[in-house]
């Protein structure tokens, strides 16, 4: 029989990686632990908030990883048993491996928001897992009268997907135009700057009128807001932490974040509470043998993305071929690039390429790289790269899950 990896997590990094695992080497016995039946994409879910595309449309199986001759086992991971190299489940098998990939995802620091919890999700969604939260959100926001104010607390650094509050906020306003015209929404922001915030600004003022008497978006910066430290859930009240207090009709509290619970339940997580890794193989430097990929892993100047994940991923099964077979593990480079959908017709985009710094301990840029889009694109450049968001999308879960 093949070598065995075990992948935890069926998720972006876990799915990318348990593919082109076998795609490396096909003898390999590749097991991928996943705990839902089915996979819903966080990209793309802002537009469901807006009643322009279905949670079903979002949604991929494990069926392609089938094909490619990936074992699917559906179960919870419990834990990772290191010296007899076993991933453990909630049902009771264990899974030997002689390498395991750990792509859990993104966990909530629920308590550092004074009156949030997980219970309160029902009621004040964070909707950052796509799934069940989105339509909560959704169906608040469509539920709102017209006049509400709608609420985004954005959290601090480092979060997964850094454009995305924004582009939901942008999202939000492009529902309310057409909809909802004397409402508006406001983003609370602990942070003084964000991800595009030239170009998100620009096509803010384009179409929601940022900046006037009469925006339909406000964006309140750390330094006025400085972020939410307390959510009053009857009231649907959030406090600052300069004690204003905002009601909102809709109320979206996205939580400062740490890594997936498995990667503190198999000890791979350090004091910053996300999983330090070697950044030539993403091997964990906690213990051998298991790699951690994804937004649950320190990787520098690599945003927590998917399209990061997936890129982590193919460096991590490159990786793992190598190591398997007594070969050199060649020095990899990165790429990101990410789409942000602020209006209709009207799209926004960043790619960034990166590589190992020359000590080979860093991802860092390459001087000279990727970029933004132009401030002074057409309203046809703008078309064009709301096109290029869709492709994208279905080029990208197509490498993914196909
Ligand atoms: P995930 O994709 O979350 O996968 C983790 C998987 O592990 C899940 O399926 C989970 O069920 C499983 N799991 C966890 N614990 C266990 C366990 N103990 N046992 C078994 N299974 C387990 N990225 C982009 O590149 N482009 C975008 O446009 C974009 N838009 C976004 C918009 C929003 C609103 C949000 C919230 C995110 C967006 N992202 C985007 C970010 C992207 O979704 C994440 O960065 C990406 O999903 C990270 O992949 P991952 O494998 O680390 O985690």
């Amino acid at each position: 029989a093949g070598q065995k990896v075990v992948v935890v997590g069926g998720g972006t990094g876990g799915a990318t990686v348990a593919k082109y695992l076998r795609r490396l080497d096909n003898t390999l016995d590749v097991t991928l632990i996943e705990k839902n039946p089915v996979y819903t994409t966080c990209y793309m879910s802002n537009e469901v908030l807006t009643g322009e595309r279905t949670l079903e449309s979002l949604q991929f199986n494990y069926d392609g990883l089938k094909v490619h001759g990936v074992k699917i086992v559906q179960d919870e991971v419990t834990g990772i048993d290191y010296d007899g190299k076993q991933v453990l489940t909630k049902s009771g098998t264990r899974y030997p491996y002689e390498r395991c990939v750990v792509s859990p995802g993104i966990d909530f620091k629920y308590d550092a928001i004074a009156g949030y919890s997980e219970a309160a999700i029902t009621a004040i969604p964070h909707a950052w897992k796509a799934g069940s939260q989105t339509l909560v959100l959704r169906d608040q926001l469509h539920a709102m009268t017209d006049g509400g104010t709608v609420v985004i607390a954005a959290p601090p650094n480092p979060y997964r997907c850094p454009p995305a509050p924004y582009e939901r906020a942008s999202q939000i306003a492009h529902y309310l135009k057409q909809h909802k015209p004397n409402s508006k929404v406001i983003i609370l922001d602990p942070k003084e700057s964000f991800t595009k915030q030239a170009l998100f600004e620009q096509a803010w003022r384009e179409l929601y009128g940022y900046g006037t008497d009469n925006a339909l978006l406000e964006w309140w910066s750390g330094d006025v807001a400085a972020g939410v430290v307390e959510v009053d859930v009857a009231s649907r009240t959030v406090i600052t932490q300069f004690g204003d207090r905002v009601q909102g009709a809709v109320l979206n509290v996205i939580p400062p974040q740490k890594a997936g619970k498995l990667a503190f339940d198999a000890d791979l997580v350090d004091g910053t509470g996300w999983c330090p890794v070697n950044k030539l193989t993403f091997e964990s430097n906690r213990h051998a043998n298991v790699h951690v990929i994804g937004d649950a892993c320190m990787a520098d100047s690599l945003p927590k993305s998917g399209f990061a994940a997936n890129s982590e991923a193919k460096v991590c099964a490159a990786a793992i071929h190598a190591l398997l077979n007594g070969l050199e593990v060649e020095s990899p480079s990165f790429s990101n690039g990410c789409y942000s959908l602020v209006g209709k017709d009207y799209a926004i985009s960043v790619v960034g390429v990166y590589r190992l710094s020359d000590d080979g301990r860093l991802v860092e840029n390459i001087p000279g790289s990727g970029g933004v889009s132009s401030a002074t694109a057409t309203a046809q450049d703008r078309l064009f790269d709301a096109s290029y968001a869709y492709s994208w999308y279905n080029n990208f879960t197509q490498d993914v899950f196909k």
